[in-house]
């Protein structure tokens, strides 16, 4: 039976890993795995992260089953960092095996709920989001979202793409950060979505994986926030791995919101199920960690200010970059850069000249040309720069 198995194409990504490690060359650069890293090129335990961790060492005396959902502190402490004012009254949540473990969970409650959805997803994106929901087989359609020639958001063909979404459809939106390309919706952008989502009752599926790398941890939800606000039902797919910086720990949460008491709880019945079905219990030691840090004063402070460094060092080098690139170009061309917001930018490169960066300049990034920045420090962005010249992009 298991001759009958077909290779399955590897992750892109992760390929381009081992790719860097065979490379030799003296001065390689890193642009390629979406892993925040310190100036000096290393993926940091944050302080907040290893005092909670000590603190549950010391308290924790069993570790026996927990919730099937979750531990319900984790879930509302999650719930109120993203929603802020938390509508307990329309509110289902489960702890997930991060992120991805969210937006599966989302899109499997949405199929429970109606086994004809459509997701519409915006093109680019997460190229995860397109491989789980072929191997979920639910169908999807793209909508337009980036303009290649100003890097920025094509906000109006975006609308006339996500104005298709019907009743009964999901629409997938990145709540903040967009991953790949960096490029965002102003506010008043996000009003006209929230818009057209009420006329025709489509209903987001919000993925907020960078909370706090963006604009700050209010600002990053503000769009999550207003379409919670204006919508009946919202699903948002929150992960952890980045801003608390516990990858592997496989930590996220998925947020149901209902319109009423009996669909919220009809909603929480099916997603414990889902956890059950999948498997069982979800990961705790990463939940428990938020939760602690979250709940208490003072460590959420030191890891507010942490994230607050991390995020602003990430938009010193945009700021650097774009700087050097006009300086070199002697244009704006590259101001998008600056723009930009999250771990990552598009650059709008052709895969010829991503390998060129490649094969010349040991740059590596992903080949639709994302970079990420936090790859970078300040003594590598004016490599990169004269590299991106050099390689004609
Ligand atoms: N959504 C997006 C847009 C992401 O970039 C990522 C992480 N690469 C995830 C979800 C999933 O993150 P996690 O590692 O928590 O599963």
């Amino acid at each position: 039976m298991l001759s009958n198995l077909k290779p399955q194409s590897p992750d892109k990504i992760l390929m381009l890993v081992e790719e860097f490690k065979a490379d030799t060359r003296q001065g390689k650069i890193d642009l390629g795995v979406g892993v925040y890293k310190n100036p000096e090129g290393v993926t940091p335990v944050m302080r907040a992260v290893k005092t909670a961790e000590q603190r549950i060492w010391e308290a924790e005396t069993t570790k026996s089953y927990t919730n099937l959902s979750g531990e319900p502190e984790f879930r509302s402490a999650m719930a109120k960092m993203v929603l802020g004012d938390v509508p307990t009254d329309r509110l289902a949540s489960l702890a997930t095996v991060g992120g991805t473990g969210a937006v599966r969970q989302g899109l499997e409650l949405a199929r429970l709920a109606n086994p004809d959805v459509t997701v519409h997803v915006s093109d680019p994106t997460w190229p995860n989001h397109l491989s789980i929901m072929k191997f979920m087989g639910v169908p999807f359609v793209e909508y337009r979202y980036f303009d290649n020639e100003t890097r920025d958001v094509d906000f109006d063909a975006m609308k006339e793409d996500v104005a298709k979404a019907v009743k009964g459809d999901i629409v997938l939106l990145h709540g903040c950060c967009h991953n790949p390309t960096g490029a965002n919706l102003t506010p008043e952008q996000w009003e006209e979505i929230a818009a057209l989502l009420e006329k025709s009752g489509a209903i987001p599926l919000i993925d907020l994986a960078y909370q706090g790398f963006g604009d700050g941890l209010e600002a990053d939800a503000a769009a999550t926030r207003l379409l919670a606000s204006r919508l009946p039902e919202v699903l948002v797919a929150a992960s952890c791995s980045k801003n608390f910086g516990i990858y592997r720990e496989r930590t996220g949460n998925l947020i149901v919101l209902s319109d009423n008491t009996a669909d919220r709880d009809q909603s929480q019945g099916s997603l414990a199920f889902l956890n059950r079905q999948t498997y069982s219990f979800p990961p705790d030691h990463g939940a428990r960690i938020v939760s602690t840090i979250l709940n208490d004063e003072g460590l959420r402070a030191d890891w507010a200010a942490e994230l607050e460094e991390i995020r602003s060092g990430m938009l010193a080098l945009r700021e650097q970059l774009a700087s050097d690139l006009r300086d070199l170009t002697n244009s704006e061309r590259f101001d998008f850069i600056a723009r930009h917001r999250g771990m990552f930018s598009r650059l709008g490169a052709t895969p010829e000249q991503v390998q060129k960066l490649k094969t010349d300049s040991a740059v590596y990034m992903v080949g639709d040309s994302r970079l990420n920045i936090a790859g970078l420090n300040r003594n590598t962005v004016p490599l990169l720069a004269r590299a991106i010249i050099e390689a004609g992009i």
